[in-house]
């Protein structure tokens, strides 16, 4: 089709795309409704592709027998169709909406608009994912001045009638005319305060008969035309309004949030009224099949008699819970129950629905799979395995994995509500509470003295390592969720609250402001890193606890998934961590991360500021016991599991201290002149220092550096073999982009492990593999493969490199712009891109292989924690991925789900 698309056309064209593969395509001629109710339903609950999820499941409770007010589905395709139409309605919609209303009007024996018996209507937005609360709904569409009448004639409930009818109004300027919907709710809150009315249901029928005389004005005065009177009217601009309502700001901004893409639009779900606020005997409720924290098996429901819609979750009065409907209307109690019981064995699932009951008879209004957390999902997994609902398979793709980090770390008591200072983005999960710092020193001096600290910063480098290492969490106000600060914290199992802009720090004078709030050094603060949210004072929290429920879908995923996992991890603690949640091996151990410790760093910059060779090796030779002891012990706490040790990868000048008090004390300490530390600094300055001189570079022009490090590699897998360790170490060669590379670094290594081997006489088989992280190196990963005996693709790296983008630079930057836009659907550093950096993946896998059958690959970096990544490593056959370990289960999740799917 070449018509032009309007500006706010909902479709970029490869979800259009998706949409055109999926299956379920109408027959032709084009069905634009479906209906449902009374004994009929021409869809199910597998066409929420079509129908939306409260379409879809509308249709199949009535399907199987459930009462569900008659109604009628307008599919998603209509409403891709509007905007594809320049945002008018589509041809032939009109005239099968009327059919599909006579529908509804002959089951129920009313008419649309006219008396003696009014039909009156709801009009709800439903799209194919769940978007709670994000479009728009009109319930008791179909009042004027006829039905009015006429409704209080049949009922002879005038107050009922204006209840809905003040409703109607104030929902059709709302969502419709979009007037201010503040200007209607408030002529109701000043009518409650003159008469002295606690709750909406103390107002009386000339109240609310008043009540709405002057929301008409309101409409009138908001909208400048008078309240429609004509039904049909009413009813085609709610539809439109709906259709629109998808693309609200609202809308938008939670599918980008939530990731939901290759949707066609909403639907629109048209259905018979029926009345919570007709009687004492109606009500209206929202329940949970089960308890959606916990997972119990409990039905977990809320009732309030005299209301419509929305008033339980609004929280207008406070509701009632199921003993009091039980006393009230028992056979209603019990019919929930059994609906409840039904809807589970029919949706295998938890379900969150919701109901109403008018004079004393239940409906059921919608029900969908319950959102909870992940305790209670996992409970509820294991639980409907038990209950033979489930497969093991099936239970395991019903849980979200990445909601298994909440598993993992403390969590701020959410009963306690507590007053948000700021919000960043969230950037490692969990919950720290600490005294504010601002600077690594103090951070250390604070933590000497037991106490807990939090370290803001504008944003992290390697020189905060050791304070960041003490502190419970960082806060800085730039970078994103792949900031250095937010990489170290996930690394360090550490809270991090990323790219604050809020904030604004003052570090000489220590204090930091937010729209004028001062907070200084040393005042307590919590931070969530699962919200972003920033908070004054302490917040309560709560220790989560690694249950049986836990292991036990560990085990089921590890049982269905072949991809193995393994964990980036650089020191014996971290290895422990690692193999407790899971670890196979490490597949990345940063060998920089060694050299920041104190004792150990100025060895470092000795060796970086000698003259000569000779100079370089005398400060090499120090820090090679230190470093084998490091592989020593890595070797140990993973005995009998593959190590993975990458050599130095950092550009050098990472090394050295940039401000002038430290340099002059580091001078001092390792006797050098300042102007030496000064000179060396500026000549290692580069304008691009991530393209510069680093990785594999650095052991061309220092080849002393990796020559130590395989020395200490060999030197300590003997030592671990001594000790009856089964030590199996894999050292890797990061940076390379030509065979040529990795050939020299090669060839040197290995005669660095045998002079080791020779002088112990002693062998120990020591693959050499790269990183592929260079797009070159994936291009022409045939000939890297012949000097490769193992491929690890470094992700964030490739990425970067493959997209041009800087990641420091970007996150929080641009890059925020381009995935608003949909340039990138999502993040490319939290998620891989997979038509561009995938698709260099694919190609190094293939060409590797083809040199090398049988050539072991993996990934590394940030996005071996993530379940899209896993999910397209597994489909490109790759052995395994590495990620931090407290993404480890994570990771299993997402690769038993990649291989079930
Ligand atoms: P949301 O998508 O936000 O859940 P809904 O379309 O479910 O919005 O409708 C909002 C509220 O109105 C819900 O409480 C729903 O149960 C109620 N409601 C919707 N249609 C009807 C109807 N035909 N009769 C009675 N209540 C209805
Ligand atoms: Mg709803
Ligand atoms: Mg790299």
């Amino acid at each position: 089709m070449l018509r032009p698309r309007s500006s706010e056309c909902p479709m970029p064209s490869s979800s259009r795309r998706a949409a055109a593969r999926s299956s379920r395509q109408p027959a032709a001629p084009q069905k634009r409704i479906y209906l449902f109710g009374d004994g009929k339903a021409d869809g199910n609950a597998k066409m929420k592709d079509l129908l939306g999820g409260k379409g879809a499941n509308l249709a199949e409770m009535a399907a199987i027998g459930l009462p569900v007010p008659p109604g009628f589905t307008i599919t998603t395709e209509m409403c891709d169709a509007f905007f594809r139409g320049g945002n008018k309605m589509p041809a032939g919609l009109e005239d099968e909406t009327r059919k599909s209303i006579a529908f509804i009007e002959k089951s129920l024996g009313r008419t649309f608009g006219k008396g003696p018996k009014a039909l009156l209507v709801s009009i709800r937005s439903g799209a194919a994912a769940s978007m709670p609360g994000m479009m728009d709904t009109v319930l008791n569409l179909g009042l004027n001045e006829q039905t009015v009448a006429a409704l209080i004639k049949e009922t002879g409930n005038t107050r009922f009638v204006y209840d809905s009818y003040r409703r109607f109004i104030t929902m059709y300027g709302d969502v419709v005319m979009h007037a201010d919907r503040k200007r209607f709710e408030h002529e109701f809150e000043a009518l409650k305060k003159a008469r002295g009315y606690k709750q909406d249901t103390d107002a009386t029928a000339e109240d609310l008969q008043g009540l709405c005389e002057k929301l008409l004005r309101v409409y009138r005065a908001a909208t400048g035309e008078d309240f429609p009177q004509d039904p049909w009217q009413q009813l085609e601009t709610a539809i439109e309004a709906v259709f629109r309502s998808w693309n609200n700001p609202r809308a938008i901004e939670y599918r980008r949030l939530n990731r939901v893409v290759g949707l066609r639009g909403t639907a629109v779900n048209v259905q018979a009224m029926v009345f919570g606020n007709l009687d004492d005997n109606s009500a209206t409720g929202v329940g949970f099949t089960r308890d959606p924290s916990t997972g119990e098996n409990t039905f977990f429901c809320d009732v309030l008699f005299k209301a419509q819609g929305e008033d339980v979750v609004a929280g207008i009065r406070t509701p009632l819970h199921l003993d009091a409907l039980k006393a009230a209307l028992p056979k209603v109690h019990a019919e929930l129950f059994k609906v409840r019981d039904l809807l589970e064995r029919h949706q295998r699932d938890m379900q969150d629905i919701e109901f109403t009951i008018q004079s004393g008879k239940l409906y059921l209004l919608q029900c969908r799979n319950g959102k909870r957390t992940a305790k209670a999902a996992l409970k509820i997994a294991i639980d409907l395995v038990n209950e033979k609902l489930l497969t093991r398979e099936e239970a395991l793709l019903k849980i979200d994995a990445s909601s298994l980090n909440q598993l993992l770390h403390p969590t701020f008591d959410p009963r306690h509500k507590a007053a948000v200072l700021a919000e960043g983005v969230p950037a490692s999960p969990g919950a720290a509470v600490g005294r504010v710092v601002f600077s690594s020193k103090e951070a250390e001096e604070r933590a000497v003295q037991g106490e807990k600290v939090i370290l803001v910063r504008h944003e992290t480098s390697a020189d905060d390592i050791r304070g960041m290492a003490l502190s419970e969490g960082f806060l800085t106000a730039r970078g994103g969720r792949t900031s250095h600060a937010a990489v170290v914290a996930r690394q360090m199992g550490k809270v991090c609250v990323s790219g604050c802009g809020a904030i604004e720090i003052d570090e000489p004078h220590q204090f930091f402001s937010v729209r004028g709030q001062i907070v200084r050094s040393g005042d307590i603060i919590s931070i969530d890193g699962g919200t972003g949210k920033v908070m004054l004072g302490e917040v309560p929290r709560v220790q989560p606890r690694l249950d049986e429920d836990f292991a036990t879908i560990m085990h089921w995923a590890d049982d269905a998934r072949t991809l193995k996992v393994r964990a980036n991890a650089d020191t014996p603690a971290d290895a422990r961590k690692a193999r407790e949640f899971g670890a196979q091996g490490i597949g990345l151990c940063r060998t920089e991360h060694m050299f920041f410790d104190e004792g150990r760093i100025n060895k470092m910059r000795e060796m970086i500021l000698a003259k000569s060779v000779d100079g370089r090796r005398r400060a090499l030779a120090k820090l090679e016991p230190m470093q084998r002891e490091d592989f020593f012990g890595l070797f140990k706490a993973m005995d009998g599991l593959p190590v993975t040790i990458r050599l130095l990868d950092p550009p050098l000048h990472e090394f050295l201290p940039l401000d002038a008090r430290t340099q002059e004390r580091v001078a001092e300490e390792i006797g050098v002149q300042v102007e030496e530390i000064q000179a060396a600094v500026s000549r290692l300055h580069e304008s691009n220092p991530m393209l510069g001189l680093r990785g594999c570079r650095l052991g061309l022009l220092f080849p002393e550096v990796y020559e130590m490090q395989a020395r200490a590699i060999a030197a300590a897998a003997l030592e671990a073999v001594r000790h009856g360790i089964k030590a199996l170490p894999e050292l890797m060669i990061p940076l390379v982009g030509h065979v040529e590379e990795l050939r020299l670094m090669r060839d040197l290594c290995v005669a660095a492990i045998k002079r080791v081997q020779d002088e112990q006489g002693l062998c120990i088989e020591i693959p050499i593999g790269t990183m592929i992280e260079v797009p070159r190196a994936a291009l022409t990963a045939d000939k890297v493969a012949e000097q490769a005996e193992f491929f690890s693709f470094g992700t964030n790296d490739l990425t970067q490199m493959t997209l041009g983008v800087s990641r420091d630079d970007a996150e929080g930057g641009f890059l925020v712009e381009y995935v608003t836009r949909g340039i990138y659907p999502v993040d490319p550093f939290a998620t891989i891109d997979r038509d561009g950096v995938g698709k260099l993946m694919k190609m190094g896998k293939e060409l590797g292989r083809a040199a090398r059958p049988g050539l072991k690959i993996g990934i590394c970096g940030e996005h071996g924690g993530d379940p899209e990544s896993i999910a397209l490593c597994h489909e490109l056959g790759f052995d395994y991925v590495s990620c931090s370990p407290y993404r480890l289960p994570i990771a299993r999740l997402a690769a038993a789900q990649a291989a079930l799917k």
